[in-house]
Parts: C-alpha cells; structure tokens; sequence
C-alpha cells in the first residue's frame, strides 16, 4: 500500500522525484495496466458478468469489494457501471435495495484510478445526498469499498464544525455532501476548488431536483465546471425534461434494469393497508408495537411534532421494547446516535418522519408502518423500501389509510405498480392507551403542549398536501384524533378558521357578484340564512363546517385559488444555512408580526389624534340640571383665568404666578375652615355650659327629692350679693371668666373647659359663698326644727319677726 502511494505520486509529480528511477519503473508499469483496462471498457456486456471481476476494475477497488463481501454485482450495477466507465451521464434508476450506491461509488474510484489522481489534485467527485444520514452513509461504504485506494474522502454536511470541514476542504478528493451545507462552502471558503471536478453524482435525484432543493441545486450547478460526467441515481427516477437540462446533460444513458418488471417494490416485500378512522391510529400502533415486541420497524409519520410526541409518550407507557425517533428539528450529535443505535439493534422501533425514508440502509428492518398517509406514490416506495433490502432482505409494510384517503391512494399507488393487500384488523385486539395518555398529559404540562403541538402538526400537513383527492382536511373528525392523543380538550386550529373566513367571504362576493341582476326577496333571504349559519359555525370547532357543507365542490374551488401560496409550497426551500428537514412547511414558524410596545405618550397621541376627552365627572342636582365641577368651583380667580386661556404651551412665568395665588387661595380657605369649626365648639360648649348651671343652681330637677322649700326667702335676698375680696365673683365670675378666656386661649385650653366636670368647678368656689350658703343651710334648718315643734300661729309670728329684723 505505502509503495502505492509512492507511485501514484512519482507518476504525477515527476520533476520532484525524477532521481528515484525504481519507481519510475512501477509507475510505467501502472500506466500500462490502466491502458489495459481501459481498452476493456468498450467490450463490457452485461450478459457475461457473473461477478465483479468480470468487470474492467482495477486491483484495488476488487480487492475493496471484496473485503465488503461484494462479489456479484446487482442488475443495477452490472448496467450502469460499464456505461459510467466509459464516461457517460446516467439516469440510473432500480428498486429501493438493489445497491445503487456501488454503482456510482465503483465507477468513481476507478474514473480517479485511471486518471492518477492525488490529493493534491483536489476534488475529483461531488456526490450530493438529500440527507445527512444518507451522506454518511454513502460516506461509510466509500471507506469500505475504497480502502485500497489513496484518496482522501471528505463528508461535508450540517451541524459539524465549519472550521475543520474547511482546512480539510482542499484536501479532499472524492466529497460527499448534502446541498446546502455545499452551497456553503462555495460562497464562503477560499480553499474550495472544484474547478478539476471529474464526476458529479446527485444520489436520490428526483429529490435534490426537487422544490426544496430547487434553489441551492441551482446554485451549486452554476458553479461546477461544465465539463464534466454526471450520473443520477433514484428509485423513483426523474425524466423530467427540465430537471435534465438544468443538469445540462449530454445525451444521458437511461438504466433501468426492474422498468419491464411488474412491480416497482422489492419482490420479497410483502405490502398491507388499513382502513381505519384518524383517532384510530395510535391505538392501532400501540397495539401493533405490543404484538411485535421481537422485531424492528419503522413507523412513519407526518411532521417532526408527531414524531416527537408519540416517541415520548409512547415511552412512557413503556412498551417493553426499545423506542428511538428521528426527526430533523434534532440535534446533529443526537441524529448520529440514533442513527447508529438503529442500525445496531434487532429489537426495536423507529419513529421518524420523512427524512429517514430515503435511501437509507437499516439492516433487518421487518417491518415498516406508515401512520399517515404518504403525500404520494413515490414518498411511498421510498417509505416501504427501508425494509426487503440488498439481495436475500425480506419485510412487510403496513399502510394506514382514512377512509377519504383509500380510493384516491389505492389508484396511485396502482399507478406505481405497487402491489398492497387490504387487511382487517380484529378491533377486540386493539388495545388503546387514550386514558394513560390522558392522565401523562394531565401530570406533565410540557407533553400536553407537544401533544397539543402535534395535533396541529397533523392538521397542517394534511392542509399543505398538494393532491386534495387523497387528502383532504374537513373530511378529519379533529376532535376524536385529539382525544386519541389524549387530549381532553382539542386544541383550535386558528390557520383554518382564517382560511375558512376567506373562504365564506369569497362565496358571498361571488354570490352577490352573480345575484346582482335579479335580487328577488326570496334569494337575500336564502343567503343571508347560509351566512347566519356559517357564522355559528365560526364559533364552533371547525369540523362543525365540514358537516355543515358536506363534500360540496365550492370549498377546494376556492381554496385552491385562496391558498394558492401556502398550497403549493409542499417543503420550505432550503438555503445555505439551513439543512435538510424534509417535514412540510411548518405554519407555525412563520414570522409573527411585532407587536408595538404601548407606551402612555402613544395613548395620548392616540387621543388627541382622535379627539377624544379624557372622562369627565358630571353631577346633577335634582332638577336633573348639570352642575359645575366643585372642585373647579374652589380655585383663585388667577387659575380660572389661566384655564380658559386657549394658548398651546405653557408659559412657566404665569403658571408660577397662578400657581403662588393658588397657594394663598388655599390657606385661606383653610384658615376660614378652622375659623367656622372654633366657632361652632364655642357656641356648643356655651350651650352645654348654661344647661349644666340651670341645674347645678337649682339642684336637682326631681322636685320629688327632698321637701319644699320653694317658700324660704331667697339667701341672696336674706345676706345682700357678696362681693369677693379678690374679685372673685362666685358663680358668674367664674362663667364670665370662661367666657373671656376662651376667646384668647388656645384650642386645648377651651377643650379644658369642654370636658370639665361642671360640679366639681362648682366646689372648687371658696370662700363667703360656701360659708354663707353654709350659713342659709344653719338657718334653714334651724327654721326646720323650730318649725316642726311650734304650731302654725306660732310660726307666722316667727317669720314676721324674722322679716321685720332684715328690714
Ligand atoms: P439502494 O441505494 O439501491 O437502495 P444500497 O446501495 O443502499 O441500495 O444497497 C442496499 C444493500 O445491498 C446494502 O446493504 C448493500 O450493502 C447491499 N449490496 C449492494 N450491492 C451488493 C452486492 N453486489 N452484493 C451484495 N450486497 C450488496
Ligand atoms: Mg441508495
């Protein structure tokens, strides 16, 4: 191997090696030897191949095939090898399975071979992948087959480091890349050179070709030399006129060893369908699952969504056999290990969406179940085909179809020539996990919203297909799938409700547009009735509609010229950043539109914009005349002024003023307030106070409380008024000095006053006015006890006495 090297480089770099004149010798003897072989190509039949040495190959690629175990080349390899050798474009196309990938990869290494091709000689072959799997793929059995040989091969492909894949770029010989990732490298890398690029290969063609890789691909052409081989490969291939002038091909040869054969699917594959409702699904896979817990399958699904949750639910409920899913919306790292574990494993189960559906070569899969329909014949072949693989594969298939889907499908695929068989299934052996399913998503928010997520997913999908005889959306009973996904409450599909408001809107112009001549009453009222029904309908799940219009052909009409955009972009056009994901667009990643943040200068902008005043307070009085706002009633004179000025602006030094005269304004009104309230403690006081002496002079006002003495003489009279030494007048004294004080003193002082007990002032007075009110005491009593012992003329003539001495 290391003398090999030696002479490949001696041959192609004779100045620096010119003194070794060994090797000159074996490279001599190369050249001879490739002479050889290449005189062979123009002799190859089909016929007389019996094994891969039967083919003009040289030492090296046999000896790597032969280390791979391959030593009799298929039907597609046999045809299209000889004719690749011979430098001819190619349009191969055989079933799923039957080594297609050698047929490229042999014709390759010995194109190189023969033109003596180093590493430095750059890149020599581009082979082109839809999928990163598949890359790598094809990139393994390049190692495998090649490894005699000194090339260097590069696998360029999304979700890798940038960096090392582009110091390593200039390097590489034979490349093996998906398109965007190569479209990369070919605008931003300066040592990407494909100008000595010998063979192109597109692997899976129709689907590079195809609308999601219409741009990228178109690029990536525009920028490989024109002159050059290339050969496309596929089971489903493209002959369309178009897709081959884009690739710019010179008279391709077509290869198609199985196109007189009955059927386009691997003969040992055994094909089944279903026909089952939408919410009928998951219960018809678990149950599958739980029946094939010894085998390993793939399970197809519409969207990454579902993909994801039915993986995660499903493990959950723990099946009793390994759970993997596959989906593009993964992380590169993680789609490598699940790819590997896949392949590894006998005993397990596969979810994924289309991007595992082509190409890629899982050993021993048994079976493959296709949950939801597939969007079309092809997408089904490519499905089906990841089991019954290589020479002795043998598998089955499972295809559940709705009842909408059945006929339109059956006479798609019969168009395909695909052999299925109806099947029934026993519905005792169905075993439906809906109410654990019910109860996870009631324990976990996080899988509602995925299983929330994937119901809208599905719907989606369904909407986007492009052939609406198979599918077709108000045929689905979404409240019963939601349920089947556990899903208690089934979530609003809001892009249908909007296309099925376009959809009324259109139907009613179109009606008014041909009613217009003859507008009978009879007519306004029938319309009017549909457009009345079809707003309850608005408000209602949108399945209501479907029931409501049935199958009538009015709802496609329109949609078709509705939805036109978002009907014919089956898959998002890939671009240089973004790598294969084969799922249909995804609605919800449109971009959502910016909400403006809404801020208080907006809403007044907004106010004034329209005129608007802001809330007033208007009070009535009972006559129900408005009155003026109190509040603008209490303000000076200045401000009222101010107000009713209607300058814009402001103008700082009179708003000062206003604001000074506004502040005298107040403390007055203020002062005046406090002012009204004293007087009125005043005037309270002064009453409770003249009250409170009525009755301390007179005691008490039950006269039943002692005996009558109304008939003494009054002490005053008896004593003449007393005057105080020190000014002290008894009783009125006191009252007027209260009164006096109360003017001066503060608010505390009077508050004194308010709250003293009125009885104990009394007996605080000192003096001749107790002693003499002690004294009437004496006397009264004296007068008493006189009285009740003498008799009543006896008295008279004491009180006379007693009169006559005062005189
Ligand atoms: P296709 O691309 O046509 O779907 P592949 O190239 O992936 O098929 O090959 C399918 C399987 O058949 C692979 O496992 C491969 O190793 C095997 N295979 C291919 N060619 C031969 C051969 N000549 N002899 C034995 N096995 C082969
Ligand atoms: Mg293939």
């Amino acid at each position: 191997m290391g003398e090999e090297k030696v002479v490949e480089k001696t041959t192609k770099n004779n100045k620096k090696f010119k003194k070794f004149k060994p090797r000159k010798k074996t490279g001599e003897i190369e050249c001879n030897l490739i002479e050889s072989l290449q005189q062979r190509y123009s002799d190859i039949s089909v016929d007389n191949i019996k094994s891969f040495k039967d083919l003009p190959l040289s030492v090296k690629t046999l000896r790597g095939l032969k280390d791979g175990k391959y030593f009799v080349p298929t039907e597609i390899q046999k045809q299209s090898i000889g004719f690749a050798l011979q430098g001819k474009d190619i349009l191969g196309a055989a079933k799923t399975g039957s080594g297609k990938t050698l047929a490229f990869l042999v014709p390759i290494l010995e194109h190189l071979f023969c033109q003596k091709w180093t590493r430095l000689d750059g890149v020599g072959a581009l082979i082109i992948s839809p999928t990163r799997e598949l890359a790598y793929q094809i990139f393994e059995t390049l190692r495998k087959v090649g490894v005699h040989h000194d090339f260097s091969a590069g696998l360029i492909i999304g979700g890798q480091n940038l960096k090392f894949e582009r110091k390593r770029m200039d390097q590489c010989n034979i490349m093996i890349c998906t398109p965007g990732r190569l479209l990369q490298h070919m605008d931003e890398n300066p040592l990407f050179n494909c100008s000595n690029m010998q063979i192109l290969v597109l692997d899976e063609a129709d689907r590079c070709l195809d609308l999601g890789f219409e741009a990228a691909m178109n690029s990536i052409i525009e920028n490989l030399p024109p002159k050059r081989q290339t050969l496309l490969f596929s089971a489903t291939q493209t002959k369309s006129v178009r897709d081959l002038a884009r690739l710019s091909l010179s008279d391709p040869t077509y290869v198609a060893p199985h196109e007189q054969s009955e059927w386009s699917t691997p003969v040992s594959l055994q094909q089944n369908y279903v026909i089952c409702e939408v919410h009928e699904k998951i219960s018809i896979l678990w149950s599958f699952i739980k029946n094939h817990l010894k085998q390993k399958s793939i399970v197809f699904m519409a969207s990454c969504k579902q993909v994801k949750y039915v993986y995660e639910i499903f493990c959950k409920l723990r099946p009793g056999i390994s759970l993997l899913a596959l989906y593009g919306s993964l992380h590169q790292e993680r789609r490598e290990q699940i790819y590997k574990e896949f392949c590894r494993k006998s005993n397990v189960v596969l979810f994924a969406t289309d991007l595992a559906s082509r190409g890629l070569d899982f050993p021993l899969v048994n079976w493959v179940i296709q949950v939801d329909c597939p969007e079309d014949g092809n997408t089904y072949i490519h499905r089906v085909g990841r089991t019954a693989r290589g020479l002795q594969g043998k598998g089955e298939g499972l295809l559940m179809l709705l009842p909408s889907e059945e006929e339109a499908m059956l006479l798609e695929l019969k168009s395909k020539k695909i052999p299925i068989n109806k099947i029934h299934i026993d519905p005792s052996k169905i075993m439906s996990p809906q109410r654990k399913m019910e109860s996870f998503l009631a324990e976990f928010s996080e899988l509602k919203q995925t299983a929330q997520r994937a119901f809208v997913s599905y719907a989606k999908s369904v909407f986007l297909m492009k052939n609406k005889n198979i599918f077709n959306i108000y045929a689905l009973d979404t409240n019963a799938f939601a349920k089947s996904l556990g899903l208690v409450v089934p979530p609003r599909i809001r892009f249908l409700q909007k296309i099925k408001k376009n959809i009324e809107a259109q139907k009613q112009k179109n009606r008014s547009e041909d009613d217009v001549s003859d507008v009978s009453e009879e007519s306004v009222n029938k319309s009017k009735k549909t457009r009345d029904d079809s707003d309850d309908d608005n408000d209602d799940s949108y399945q209501n509609e479907s029931q409501t219009e049935g199958d009538g052909g009015f709802k496609f009409d329109i949609s078709d010229d509705d939805g036109e955009d978002i009907l014919t972009v089956k898959r998002r056009n890939h671009n240089v950043i973004d790598e294969v994901d084969e799922q249909p667009i995804d609605m919800e990643e449109r971009p959502v539109k910016k909400k403006k943040s809404l801020t208080k200068a907006a809403i007044v902008k907004k106010l004034l914009n329209k005129k608007i005043v802001a809330n007033t307070k208007v009070v009535f009085n009972e006559e129900g005349e408005a009155l003026l706002n109190e509040k603008r009633d209490l303000r000076s004179e200045l401000a009222k002024e101010y107000e009713n000025e209607d300058k814009g602006g402001i103008d700082i030094e009179k708003a000062k003023l206003v604001l000074r005269e506004e502040d005298r304004f107040d403390k007055e009104r203020f002062r005046e307030k406090i002012r009204l309230k004293h007087k009125e403690e005043k005037r309270k006081l002064k009453q409770s106070k003249k009250e409170e002496a009525e009755k301390d002079d007179f005691g008490s006002e039950s006269e039943s409380d002692g005996p009558d003495m109304s008939w003494l003489p009054d002490p005053d009279k008896v004593y003449g008024e007393r005057k105080s030494d020190n000014d002290e007048s008894p009783q009125n004294s006191s009252f007027e000095g209260n009164d006096r004080s109360s003017e001066d003193e503060d608010d505390n002082a009077s508050e004194e006053n308010i709250h003293r007990p009125l009885k104990r002032k009394l007996s605080v007075s000192k003096g001749i006015q107790q002693k003499s009110v002690k004294k009437m005491k004496k006397l009264r009593a004296g007068v008493k006890d006189l009285s009740a012992s003498l008799s009543v003329s006896e008295a008279e003539k004491l009180a006379m006495q007693l009169l006559q001495s005062r005189k």
